[in-house]
């Protein structure tokens, strides 16, 4: 372990200054993911500002929806009355990520803006454009399975692995964000990166942009929503694919939707082509199916020693149809 110094900032104010004028300093919210970062040795700040004091941690309505501190634990939020009645899809979704113990430290946040647990990503002796650019990707070639169908780019393949973000992307969430020269709101949406040729950028956060707030509008289609979620073990694992998804369906025809993918791309995967095949139509299997393949046509999967990621494709539509269904059954 390197040394690194740490600091607790008496304000939000003063914690952007500082990191926005030290390159090599870091927020530090729970530290479930940053932690590990320092101790695998693939990330080496040398000063880490602590945002748990100088950002909330509150849950609170507005006048457009709620509004989740950044620092608002992840347990907390799945408790949350609230989020559990108008925005269940995100209540299942945080459950479903890590353990009860992850969840009591991990922040809002901390949650969003976690990095691939691509194995070669975080493994330093092996080639990664994201940790080392132009060195390479390992996984080119390599064990897939867990990686990227949809937006990767021939110098980066990886996942994001938040099971939170797709529920907030689905949900059209916005995030507010404090720099130095102010403050700026993002839609949750647009906040994450495609690869392109530059793989070390996972969001389009700068240095010295804290998130003090996430806001989730107001949405009569959420209240009827969900998350499954596809993995190797039970619990504790990361996602293959899942599926944020929320409908409804009056007098048997889908009248509004809301659909974003994880597991499957760089950033959690909103899915307008699918969401414009569903609406209007009726509320079948074969719905379900032709709008899943509908987002799916630009997919590609990958070879790989452990015999590629093929199979997430045939997976994802089972999934979407499934969901679907299940929020259909409830409608009526
Ligand atoms: Fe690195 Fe991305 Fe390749 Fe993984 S997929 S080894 S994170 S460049």
């Amino acid at each position: 372990m390197r040394p690194f110094e740490y600091s607790t900032p008496a304000n939000a104010v003063t914690a952007v200054k500082t990191v926005a004028e030290r390159p090599t300093a870091a927020f530090l919210g729970g530290g479930t993911n940053l932690v590990d970062h320092l101790k695998l040795g693939i990330t080496h700040p040398d000063l880490l500002v602590d945002v748990t004091g100088v950002t909330s941690a509150d849950i609170t309505d507005s006048q457009m929806g709620l509004l989740i501190g950044a620092a608002a634990r992840n347990s907390d939020i799945a408790a949350d009355y609230r989020v559990r009645t108008r925005y269940p899809m995100l209540a299942e979704a945080l459950l479903s990520g890590a353990s009860g113990q992850l969840r009591n430290m991990a922040t809002a946040a901390g949650n969003a803006l976690q990095r691939t647990r691509c194995a070669y990503f975080q493994d330093p002796t092996t080639p990664c454009n994201k940790r080392r650019p132009g060195s390479g990707c390992a996984a080119i070639g390599g064990f897939t399975r867990g990686h990227a169908i949809l937006g990767a780019s021939d110098h980066c393949v990886a996942t994001h692995p938040s099971d939170m973000a797709v529920a907030l992307t689905a949900l059209d969430a916005t995030v507010h964000v404090l720099n130095p020269q102010g403050e700026r709101t993002i839609p949750f949406a647009d906040l994450h990166r495609l690869p392109g040729d530059d793989p070390t950028r996972d969001t389009v956060l700068e240095q010295g942009d804290l998130i003090t707030l996430i806001e989730l509008p107001y949405s009569p289609v959420a209240q009827r929503s969900g998350y499954y979620k596809v993995r190797d073990r039970a619990s504790f694992a990361f996602a293959l694919v899942s599926v944020a998804a929320a409908l409804t369906v009056t007098d048997g025809i889908i009248s509004d939707a809301r659909l974003a993918f994880g597991g499957v791309a760089h950033k959690p995967w909103r899915a307008h082509h699918a969401e414009q095949v569903l609406i209007g139509e009726p509320a079948t299997n074969a719905t379900y199916h032709l709008a899943a393949e509908q987002e799916l046509t630009h997919a590609r999967a990958l070879d790989g020693l452990d015999g590629g990621n093929a199979f997430k494709i045939p997976l994802l539509i089972r999934t979407v149809v499934s969901i679907l269904r299940r929020l259909a059954e409830e409608s009526q």
